[in-house]
């Protein structure tokens, strides 16, 4: 006996002791895997005449045998050698899987089955045995792959005429809480089917009891009256699927819980769609494209182990699971399908990337997401926001991304906070209510939205009446500073210098008040050295004593994620000491000595940096300082 691979182990294990209610997906599951088989081989006849077949010749058959209490599942395409055997069912394909689970260990009923599907080994949560007969496709040998639980596996030779699979489920007993004996109940099976599987695309076939009029029963007199015993239950063989994938349905005839249980099955996820786009366009590209945006980022999303791309298939036929050509990558998040008739099925991957038909397609779909994305922001803004909890930052990084080629695409598809709602505004809503006075875009970043409210200068802007985006995000005004302005209103951080908001004699004023303190801040520069680049009086300031600003391209707030990147080229802010032209403070210093002043500017200093969040370079001098103040 063969040992399970330790994580098959406890996969197994959880299958096999599983109180997961929609056991009935084990079959969901066997189905997929044997249309996936099917497709393999089918692909493969298109360029290779020895296999023999044709489209038709693929089929998936079901049978129950009460007796033996077995289920069978049995396909034609391309088997399984002993070595597939087993490596593919020896191991846990979907590793995935486990490592959510273990992530999750202890909400144990985060059901990871419905989240993931677990594929093959989920056979066990309803057969306490499980028999895999297997046939590669090109090998005379056949081999069977048989287990009845945890423990291990056995692979034996045997014998089997065709190419292809025959996985036979024995099915438990019946306990107090399941009836596993409804698997073996040929119209519970066809229903199942019909639910779970009827996109299929290969016929899956069982034989059916139907009643039908007896051999030599004779009904030609008028009058005549048919009874019970004229009719007699034999077995044909049905197909029970309509083979028509979800997405050459009829819209109209879909109905969301189709859509979401086709979603969730097929990307694994747990939760329904935030939206669901579901085209068909004819032109100089003819497709069609069922696409998801997810109500949640998977849990990989913003790591490098995500990848982008929609399944591509041509006439119904899978050419590639993950085509990364078909969507930008500020749409990463859209999970879903293309199938087109334009494209060869024999295309490679290689050259799809050059496939002028695909790029066509891809920015017809580029186009589509966004026109849904807007249409969302105007009419379900609660889906929009929800949407944009999960990726907003992705779009932002694309505003951001190649020195903002993308920029026009996206601006109208970003949110920020706003000082006036204290909910998400986009950018066109902000500048529709920008009073004339107003000249700028103000924003204002830090870790929270509470943080930024306490920053002197958000204040000062606030008593304007102007509102404030908050920018909480890192990427946040990177990607405001790409945008440089919108509708040619240009974007100002009310922490740099360039506010703007006084009027001519209050510049008058202030910019005398400057003059007269020349000597004082010269003095208060020396004793901060390099730390600033200049001292001044504000009058921006309502009630707090002083703040940092800076002045040129990289704000504070940059210089903070600048540092923190790796290769970080020490890029500072060019910063500014700004004191309240109005606060009592103003006077105290104007009226200090020469020393004193000089500490009064640590002080300040120091305080500046603590509101802003920033550290303190040397706190014993600062706590001294403030002990020699209180016992003056
Ligand atoms: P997944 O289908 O997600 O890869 P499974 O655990 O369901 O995971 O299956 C593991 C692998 O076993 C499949 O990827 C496939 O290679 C192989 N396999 C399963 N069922 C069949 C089948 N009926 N015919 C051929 N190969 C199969």
């Amino acid at each position: 006996m063969k040992q399970f691979q330790a994580e098959s182990k406890k996969l197994m294990d959880m299958m096999i002791n599983s109180i997961y209610t929609h056991k009935e997906i084990f079959l969901r599951e066997l189905i997929s895997n044997a249309s996936d088989a099917l497709d393999k081989l089918y692909f493969r006849s298109l360029t290779d005449d020895k296999v023999g077949m044709n489209r038709g010749d693929f089929k998936i058959t079901l049978d129950v045998d009460p007796e033996s209490r077995t289920l069978t599942i049995t396909d034609n395409g391309i088997g399984m050698t002993e070595e597939e055997l087993d490596n593919n069912l020896g191991t846990i394909a979907k590793s995935g899987s486990l490592d959510f689970k273990q992530q999750n260990e202890k909400n144990e009923d985060i059901d990871v089955i419905g989240q993931f599907g677990v594929g093959f080994y989920s056979a066990f949560m309803v057969a306490d045995q499980v028999t895999v007969d297997s046939r590669a496709y090109g090998s005379d040998q056949a081999y069977r792959w048989q287990s009845s639980g945890a423990e291990g596996y056995t692979i034996t030779p045997c014998d089997k005429e065709t190419v292809g699979s025959v996985i036979t489920l024995h099915i438990k007993p019946d306990t107090e809480e399941e009836k596993y004996s409804e698997f073996l109940d040929r119209n519970r099976i066809a229903s199942l089917v019909k639910k779970y599987s009827d996109y299929i695309r290969y016929p899956i076939r069982m034989d059916m009891p139907t009643s039908r009029l007896k051999e030599g029963v004779d009904t030609s007199a008028e009058d005549y009256k048919y009874s019970p015993d004229d009719y007699e239950t034999v077995m044909e063989t049905r197909t029970l699927n309509s083979m028509v994938p979800l997405w050459k349905k009829n819209k109209k005839e879909i109905t969301k819980e189709e859509y979401n249980s086709f979603y969730k099955e097929k990307f694994y996820d747990y939760e329904d769609a935030a939206h669901i786009i579901h085209t068909r366009t004819e032109g100089s590209a003819t497709f069609s494209a069922l696409l998801f945006i997810p109500a949640h980022a998977p849990f990989n999303y913003y790591t490098k182990d995500y990848e982008k791309g929609l399944e591509l298939y041509s006439k119904g036929v899978m050419i590639t699971e993950k085509c990364k050509e078909l969507l930008p990558d500020y749409f990463s998040f859209v999970r879903g399908l293309v199938d087109s008739e334009d494209l060869s099925l024999n295309i490679s991957r290689e050259m799809l990337q050059h496939n002028h038909q695909l790029r066509l397609i891809a920015r017809t779909l580029e186009k589509k997401i966004k026109s849904e994305l807007l249409n969302l922001l105007e009419n379900d803004r609660a889906t929009y926001e929800k949407i944009y909890e999960a990726f907003g930052t992705q779009l932002k990084f694309g505003i951001y991304n190649d020195y903002g080629a993308h920029k026009d695409v996206l601006q109208d598809l970003i949110l920020f906070v706003s000082s006036y709602e204290n909910k998400p505004v986009t950018l066109k809503e902000y500048v529709s209510r920008m009073p004339e006075s107003q000249k700028a875009i103000y924003y204002a970043c830090g870790e929270t939205k509470e943080k930024i409210d306490m920053l002197p200068q958000v204040e000062a802007v606030k008593e304007k009446g102007y509102e404030i985006l908050y920018c909480t995000e890192q990427v946040d005004e990177f990607a405001l500073k790409m945008l440089m302005q919108y509708e040619e209103k240009p974007f100002a951080n009310v922490c740099a210098d360039d506010l703007d908001l006084a009027t001519e004699e209050e510049k008058e004023a202030l910019k005398q008040e400057n003059e007269n303190a020349k000597d004082l801040f010269d003095n208060m520069k020396k004793v901060l050295g390099d730390a600033v680049s200049d001292i001044r009086f504000t009058n921006k300031l309502k009630n707090h004593p002083v703040c940092l600003t800076s002045e040129g391209g990289v704000s504070l707030e940059m210089e903070k994620v600048l540092g923190q990147m790796p290769g970080n080229t020490g890029v500072k802010a060019k910063v500014v000491l700004e004191i309240n032209a109005s606060h009592p403070i103003a006077e105290t210093l104007k009226k200090a000595d020469t020393e004193t002043a000089g500490k009064y500017a640590k002080l300040l200093y120091a305080q500046a940096r603590l509101i802003e969040g920033m550290s303190v370079d040397n706190p014993v001098e600062l706590s001294d300082l403030i002990c020699e103040l209180m016992t003056k």
